[in-house]
């Protein structure tokens, strides 16, 4: 971080033209679209990439099936060869400054670091159906998302295990087109007569009954069990509530959205907020965003982000030309 821009609560720092809070594929892409507008930003990331449990990202265009952990590095790479910088940690809190025009962030380690602008690319958290095996297996033996993986299991047995009837028949007859055979699990779900006449004549079953466990070895999936009968499977599809990180949103006067999925910062189509200056980008505002969407999203901020400040300086300009 720079000296002039990290300061102790006493101070006051230099502020940097963005603070991007999250460094995954929205802040990254954000990132490299600022510093090639010459612009001074931070990016401050706690290192918790949603798709990080996983071996490989699927569907990104000319990067297809990279490591996750390599894309953060390899877009961390580009945004500091224009001049970003970064800080591994977390942001606790943001606020308008006493002016009013800008922002004073805070991080972890007690620093604080001013902007002129914040991008929230905080990204969500999965909340996993609690049922033992499932967390182990995440990512790997445990899938949510047929784009990203589905490929990867074709040909082999599926097993979905329903938290809600239209998701669960949804994945079902997604994973359907690639695999040899899928198995709902009911799981306390009622699916009604055209949920049921639609899985019944793809060939997909159903099994009732409580899943009591999935059975794991090392991440891989094995079987599920449902009332102490194990039914072989080669991987399981959950959903997951997608609670995006909106507490900041919130400490920056925002109100975040309900969504049938989860929960998300409300934004329009170019990332901004109802909160003037704090803009948004990936699957903070996007549940259903994939890496080259969230990515897509990024890029877009920082151009609309870039654009929001040109017309400040040129504000501040015809300003300082009617004084003198
Ligand atoms: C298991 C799994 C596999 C997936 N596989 C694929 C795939 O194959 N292909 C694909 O296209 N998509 C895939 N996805 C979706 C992919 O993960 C997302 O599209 C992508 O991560 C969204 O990028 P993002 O930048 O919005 O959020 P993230 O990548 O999650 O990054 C958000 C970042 O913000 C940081 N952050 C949050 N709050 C703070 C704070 N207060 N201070 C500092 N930092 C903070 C977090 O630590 C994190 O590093 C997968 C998802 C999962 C769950």
């Amino acid at each position: 971080m720079s000296q002039t821009a990290k300061s102790t609560p006493e101070e006051t720092p230099a502020p940097y033209d963005v603070v991007i809070v999250g460094g995954g594929a929205a802040g990254l892409a954000a990132a490299v679209a600022l510093g090639r507008s010459l612009r001074s930003v931070l990016v401050i990331d706690g290192g918790a990439q949603r798709n990080l449990p996983s071996d490989a990202a699927h569907n990104v265009l000319g990067r297809e099936g990279i490591a996750p952990g390599d894309l953060v590095r390899e877009g961390r790479a580009e945004a500091e060869s224009y001049g970003v910088e970064f800080v591994d940690g977390t942001v606790s809190d943001a606020r308008r400054d006493a002016s009013g025009a800008g922002f004073t962030v805070d991080v972890h380690d007690g620093s604080i670091v001013a902007a002129r602008r914040v991008i929230l690319a905080t990204g969500l958290v999965d909340v996993l159906p609690d049922i033992e095996g499932v967390r182990q297996a995440w990512g790997q033996g445990v899938l949510h998302c047929p784009y990203c993986h589905g490929y990867e299991v074709r040909g082999r047995r599926i097993g979905v295990i329903a938290t809600a009837a239209p998701l669960a028949v949804h994945q079902a007859l997604l994973f359907a087109r690639l695999a040899d055979r899928v198995t709902v699990f009911a799981n306390g779900v009622d699916f009604d007569d055209e949920q049921r006449a639609d899985l019944d004549v793809m060939e997909i079953g159903v099994v009732d009954g409580a899943v009591s466990r999935v059975h794991v070895d090392g991440r891989e999936a094995r079987a599920i069990e449902v009332g102490g009968e194990r039914h072989d499977v080669d991987a399981v599809v959950v959903a997951t509530r997608m609670v995006a990180r909106t507490e900041l949103y919130e400490r920056l006067g925002g109100q975040s959205q309900e969504h049938p999925m989860g929960r998300m910062i409300p934004a329009d189509e170019n990332g901004a907020t109802q909160v003037a200056g704090v803009w948004t980008a990936g699957n903070a505002a996007d549940l259903a965003a994939m890496v080259a969407v969230a990515a897509g999203a990024g890029v877009k901020v920082g151009a609309f982000v870039n654009a929001d400040l040109v017309a400040d300086d040129v504000r501040e300009a015809r300003a300082r030309a009617r004084e003198g």
